[in-house]
């Protein structure tokens, strides 16, 4: 395999956004800032054999979730993301063919938010393929959904519905075993084909006040970081969790706790926001046909995050997050 060649293969045709004044073709890329804007910056890693298997995800699925997860940090900042950059680590077991389907699950999901590939680098290894993806975008100057922002008597909120993606994971791992084709589709889809809450994120941003965390690690873990961020408790109800119709027709037969706490990469949207801002809140997702939910309180008068169980007193919510992989 020829480097240039295959740079030249992923290389967009066409250039969407006015404001790249160069992108791929030369040693960096140049983008022109909207000045009014302050600019919003994040990175992840994908490593065959630990956030990804060749032989349960394919080379387009294992690209769209590479850049999804980037995508759901720029929402979490109330950001739009605009850009991104790739740099690839390639032992010698994967084919061409494979590389350019890793960039066009990438391409799919770039192009639902209108997003350019910009640059990036190519380079070869030894052993198990890395996928680093470098994601820019931008915010109004004013807005600050920072996890440090959950104040007393706040409303603690999360869009969409949690668990099932690790439910997912878990039937790929036959961890769990279901019969239902459609309900195992779905909740696999829920696994290989997250959706960053770019949206929700948006609206959430538009309040006066918010504190906001995506979903990657674990909903425990996540308002773990809150609480520790704001130095507040939270307080959860386990039975207004949000859960998909498809996992509460299952929800008998598994630990839905586990997947709903510990599981991760729902990659929805968790935070905080004062009664006012609440309502406000609710509103602008429902007209959005956004899904939100309320789930618990902050009160300052406790530290961590407090499970609650049929409203009787909390016990101590665990913070670790499930880790995939590890036994
Ligand atoms: P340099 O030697 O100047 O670093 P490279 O040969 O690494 O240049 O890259 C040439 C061009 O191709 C640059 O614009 C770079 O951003 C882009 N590029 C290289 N690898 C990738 C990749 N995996 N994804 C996107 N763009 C890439
Ligand atoms: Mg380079």
């Amino acid at each position: 395999m020829d480097e240039f060649d295959f740079i030249n293969k992923i290389t967009p045709k066409k250039r969407n956004h006015p404001n790249i004044k160069m992108g791929i073709g030369d040693d960096a890329a140049i983008y022109r800032p909207d000045s009014e804007k302050d600019q919003v910056v994040c990175v992840d890693t994908m490593v065959e054999g630990v956030h990804f298997l060749k032989h349960l995800s394919t080379p387009y699925e294992i690209g769209y979730k590479a850049l999804a997860v980037n995508i759901s940090d720029i929402a979490a900042m109330g950001g739009v993301p605009l850009y991104y950059l790739v740099a690839i680590s390639i032992p010698n077991t994967w084919k061409e063919s494979e590389l350019i389907d890793i960039f066009q699950g990438m391409n799919e999901i770039a192009s639902h938010y209108n997003m350019s590939l910009i640059g990036g680098d190519t380079v070869s290894t030894s052993k198990d393929l890395v996928v680093t993806v470098t994601v820019i975008g931008e915010v109004e100057q004013n807005v600050r959904t920072l996890r440090s922002e959950a104040e007393d008597g706040d409303i603690v909120f999360v869009t969409g519905t949690v668990g099932d993606s690790s439910a997912g994971l878990d039937i790929l791992l036959g961890k769990y075993v279901i019969d239902d084709a459609s309900i195992k589709e779905y909740l696999i889809e829920r696994h290989k084909r997250p959706t960053p809450q770019v949206k929700a994120g948006r609206i959430i941003s538009s309040v006066k006040r918010a504190s906001l965390n995506d979903i990657s690690d674990g909903l425990a873990s996540e308002l773990h970081e809150i609480a520790e961020s704001s130095r507040v408790g939270i307080m959860i109800n386990e039975e207004d969790l949000p859960i998909s119709q498809e996992l509460s027709q299952i929800k008998q037969t598994c630990d839905i706790t586990k997947w709903m706490f510990y599981g991760g990469e729902d990659f929805e949207l968790v935070g905080t926001t004062s009664p006012e801002s609440w309502e406000q809140l609710k509103r602008l997702c429902n007209e959005q046909s956004i899904k939100i939910t309320k789930i618990g309180y902050v009160s300052k008068k406790y530290t961590g995050v407090f499970l609650m169980k049929n409203d009787k007193d909390g016990e101590p919510l665990h913070k670790s997050g499930f880790n995939h992989f590890k036994k």
